[in-house]
This record gives structure tokens, C-alpha cells and sequence, in this order.
């Protein structure tokens, strides 16, 4: 059925399938700078990253993952991330180019937590191709029905997508 993961070093699995006509990626475990992302991009553009299953990055995979994503961008890969995992956009929110500079975020998830409860909730959130992101402060608790509030500094999603894809780009190099 489904292809075996490819190990692509240092705790970090990649599920590759050919998809409507590019190719879907679900990468999962830690990224380090031991992983070697060069088989990704070597793969059939559209690429579409699943990125829920990343559930650590260090700071040497940090500069690893921003040297894979700047390579497929200069060799004309078009990249799409989706269901992005909170430490992802955590490092998106303090490195403007962690996801490039042309590629979008396609959705992502939202850590909330219920005071009542204890219970922990991902919520994904489909990003509209144009307008600000709305991330919702609180969502009702699927378990005990009592309001479950984000799990990050609110913050932290202030204006995070507002440069991405080609044109908005333009108008933000220079600002901090
Ligand atoms: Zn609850």
C-alpha cells in the first residue's frame, strides 16, 4: 500500500507519494543537522510538505531546514506546507524566511489548552490565500465543553503569514 518512509537521517522520516501531479511529502520525527534533505529536492515539483509529524527541531537543524527550503526555491520548486506542527510555526515566527521567500503556507495547527480539563487540542486552521490569518483566542473543549484558550502567546500570529507568496514579498524587504 503506502511506500515505506525513506530515513533521511537523525530521527527524521519522509513519506513520499506522486500526487496530482507533483509530489506529497509527510516528513516526520526530529530535524537535525544530521538530516539530509537533498532526495526532497530532486522530487517532482509542486511539492507539498505535511509537516504535523515534525515534533522537534534543534538550532543546527534549524539552518539545515532553511538551506533545504532556499535550495528548492533556487532550483524552481514550488513549495507548499500543510498542517504545519506548532514547533514549526514557532521557528516561523521568529525567522521570517524559515518557510522561503515564494512558497505558502497552506494550513496549520493550533495548540489549545482547557483550563477545567487539563485536555490538549490541535486545531488545524486552512489559511486564506488573501487577508490577515485568524486564529481564534478560544475554542469550546471537546471533552468537558468548558473554553479552551491558545496554547502561544497570541501574539505570535500577529501579521506571521502577512509576507508570503511572490507579490506581498515585494512590498516587505526593508521593514524589519
Ligand atoms: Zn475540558
Amino acid at each position: 500500500m503506502a511506500n515505506p518512509a525513506q530515513d533521511l537521517g537523525g530521527k527524521l522520516l519522509a513519506q513520499i507519494e506522486p500526487r496530482d501531479g507533483g509530489t506529497w511529502v509527510a516528513l516526520a520525527g526530529t530535524v537535525t543537522e544530521i538530516a539530509d534533505f537533498t532526495p526532497l529536492t530532486k522530487l517532482r515539483s509542486p511539492l507539498r510538505l505535511d509537516l504535523i509529524g515534525i515534533e522537534r527541531i534543534n538550532s543546527l537543524g534549524v539552518r539545515s531546514w532553511i538551506h533545504f527550503v532556499r535550495d528548492c526555491e533556487l532550483a524552481g520548486l514550488e513549495l507548499s506546507f500543510e498542517r504545519c506542527s506548532p514547533v514549526m510555526i514557532q521557528q516561523l515566527s521568529m525567522i521570517s524566511n524559515f518557510m522561503g521567500t515564494r512558497s505558502r503556507v497552506k494550513s496549520l495547527f493550533v495548540p489549545y489548552l482547557c483550563p477545567m480539563c487539563n485536555a490538549e487540542q490541535l486545531s488545524l486552521l486552512e489559511v486564506a490565500p488573501n487577508g490577515p490569518l485568524m486564529v481564534p483566542p478560544t475554542i469550546p473543549c471537546p471533552k468537558c465543553r468548558a473554553t479552551m484558550h491558545l496554547d502561544e502567546l497570541e501574539e505570535m500570529y500577529t501579521g506571521l503569514l502577512d509576507g508570503q507568496g511572490p507579490r506581498q514579498r515585494a512590498y516587505s524587504t526593508g521593514s524589519r
